[in-house]
């Protein structure tokens, strides 16, 4: 990991933010690319990195990313497709506009990534990126028909990245956060402590530096021959019906 430079989009708060402390703690050069200037600023301080005003749907901001990364360290290693907006209506109540905004800000954004990174990191000779998913790209949820979709388009890009990169030697790999305690889900409700999510085989949210500390490995070198996988990192949410395990105990 160290002086890797590696660009964290949504890097400003949350999951990213903490994927960006765990690169930093272990000697990466961040830059914080993210809508949010004043918590961008604060977090990119806290880890010495750089903060660039970011939109992921724009081509051009990705430019100007892109080019910030180079000048100040010259070359790029890693990115984490990180930044994503939530949807939570059922599919007879979200209208077309929100579902393609949902898809244009997580989908999109991500394959614009992808195209933005790749010429540099030819150029560094590898690298590593970490497409951010969900749970919710790996099992149906209901009231995710935006979010979902974009989180299932994700984790397939995710894979067919992986193969058109390999011979550069860059790595792409899809991370699937299960309900991880941040802005975007306290909101609706989560909250942090045993127990208080059942759904989960370890019966409780995540804590952003959970999701932080399995990105990091990623873009590592400790993941050198990882790539086109999804790693969950949700608690069991999604390795089966933990429910069952009620009824299957009264039985027996
Ligand atoms: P968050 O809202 O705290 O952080 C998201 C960040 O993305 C914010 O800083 C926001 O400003 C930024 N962002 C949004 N739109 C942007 C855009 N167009 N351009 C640049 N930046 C933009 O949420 P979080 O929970 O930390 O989520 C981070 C990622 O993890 C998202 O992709 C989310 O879908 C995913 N995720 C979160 C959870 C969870 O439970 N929190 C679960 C699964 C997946």
């Amino acid at each position: 990991m160290k002086d890797k430079v590696v660009i964290v989009t949504g890097g400003a708060r949350g999951i990213g933010a903490s994927a960006a402390a765990a690169m930093a703690g272990q000697g990466a050069k961040i830059v914080i690319a993210d809508l949010l200037e004043e918590d961008g600023r604060k977090t990119a301080a806290e880890h010495g990195g750089l903060f660039v005003k970011h939109d992921v749907t724009s081509e051009e901001s990705w430019q100007a990313v892109v080019a910030a990364a180079l000048e100040a360290h010259g070359r790029i290693d890693g990115l984490v497709n990180n930044a994503g907006v939530a949807s939570n209506l059922l599919i007879e109540k979200e209208s077309l506009e929100y579902f393609e905004k949902v898809l244009k800000i997580n989908l999109s954004g991500v394959f614009l990534g992808l195209k933005a990174v790749l010429e540099p990191m030819k150029a560094a000779g590898g690298g590593s990126i970490v497409n951010i998913s969900s749970a919710a790209g790996l099992t149906a949820l209901p009231g995710t028909a935006g979010y979902g979709s974009s989180k299932w388009g994700v984790r397939g890009l995710t894979k067919i990245a992986a193969l058109e990169f390999g011979p550069y030697r860059i790595r792409v790999n899809s991370v699937h956060p299960g309900m991880t305690y941040t802005a975007m889900t306290s909101q609706h409700g989560a909250q942090v402590g045993e127990g208080m999510f059942p759904l989960a085989a370890l019966g409780r949210v995540g804590v952003p530096d959970e999701i932080g500390a399995a990105v990091s490995f990623l873009i590592s070198d400790a993941a050198s021959y990882v790539t086109g996988a999804e790693l969950a990192v949700d608690g069991g949410w999604t390795a089966g019906e933990v429910v069952m395990l009620d009824q299957v105990t009264a039985q027996s």
